[in-house]
């Protein structure tokens, strides 16, 4: 049988069948000739040890897609970046920030603004627009009222989507609108996971269907940019490709040089300010860091 690890906690990994059930197979002796360890996201073939307490053995790893250190969790195909358009107020620098990790592990990322509730048509298209140009994309919920969730649905359909944000902007609520409507199987395993819980903050994933799965983590208020250096960071601000032939000098940090088409660009309105102004703060940010 093939199935999807959950969950690891306690010595114990989780693993969810194509079938909806959710088997406990022990950590222990575990791939310790290979020294491969198991991570939660992993496809495994499995053992069924006792059908009736969903105990089972994993027997081999699948070749991963790829691996997160943050969230630890294998193969993940996309992210979902969750903010709220107000309330709190968005942190454009953080999203900035997510949008760079992500596009480094050449992970998509969707945009989701929830609350739209608390916000006009046109606040809405002005932010629609910002990162629909910088390449990605961009999705309106209401968890509150419901709107928008068919939509997100679809996004996530047979995909496994790891979620972001800071915490308030709704990640919970979102995530109840998404639940499964059928129960899953599970005998008493899930007081062991709800036991789990306090006591680890390990990656979640949370199975939607057979082929759609979250992945939760903890909500944070900061990321440090890694791996990168400040010429690369443009890169990374796709919307700029399009000006950058403008640039008199090769390789402009589009930052003080003199003649320079973001710059042009910014003024005629076509870059975001917003933007601009957040790659100038991490492009300091990495320029100083170099320093040490
Ligand atoms: P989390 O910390 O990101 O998990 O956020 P929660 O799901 O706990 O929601 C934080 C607060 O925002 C709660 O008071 C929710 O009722 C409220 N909230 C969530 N979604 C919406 C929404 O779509 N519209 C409005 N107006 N409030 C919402
Ligand atoms: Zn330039």
């Amino acid at each position: 049988m093939q199935g999807k690890i959950i969950k690891g906690i306690a010595g114990f990994y989780y693993v969810h069948t194509e079938t909806g059930s959710v088997y406990e197979c022990k950590a222990k002796g575990v791939f310790r000739k290979d020294k491969q360890k198991p991570l939660v996201g992993d496809n495994v073939t499995l053992e069924v040890l006792d059908e009736e307490k969903k105990l089972g053995h994993i027997k081999a790893i699948l070749p991963r897609k790829n691996d997160l250190i943050r969230p630890a969790v294998a193969n993940v195909d996309q992210a979902l970046i969750i903010f709220a358009v107000t309330k709190p107020e968005p942190n454009f620098n953080l999203l900035d920030r997510f949008l760079i990790l992500m596009e480094q592990k050449d992970l998509p990322c969707i945009i989701c603004f929830n609350k739209q509730d608390l916000f006009s048509e046109e606040e809405k298209q002005e932010l629609y627009e910002i990162y629909q140009k910088a390449g990605h994309t961009v999705l309106f919920v209401s968890a509150l009222y419901k709107q928008g969730v068919e939509e997100l649905k679809e996004l996530l359909e047979g995909k496994t989507t790891t979620l972001a944000g800071p915490s308030g902007v709704g990640k919970s609520s979102i995530i109840n609108c998404l639940q499964p409507d059928i129960q899953m199987e599970t005998g008493d395993i899930s007081e062991k996971i709800e036991r789990g819980k306090h006591t680890t903050r390990h990656s979640e994933i949370i199975p939607v269907n057979e082929t759609t799965y979250l992945v939760d983590t903890p909500g944070f208020s900061s990321l440090l940019l890694f791996d990168l250096e400040k010429e690369e960071l443009a890169q990374f601000y796709n919307e700029f490709s399009e000006y950058e032939p403008e640039c008199r000098f090769i390789g402009c940090t589009h930052t003080h040089e003199p003649v320079c088409g973001v710059k042009g660009a910014l003024e005629k309105g076509e870059i975001s300010k917003v933007r601009y102004k957040n790659y100038c703060l991490l492009y300091e940010e990495l320029e100083g860091k170099k320093k040490y």
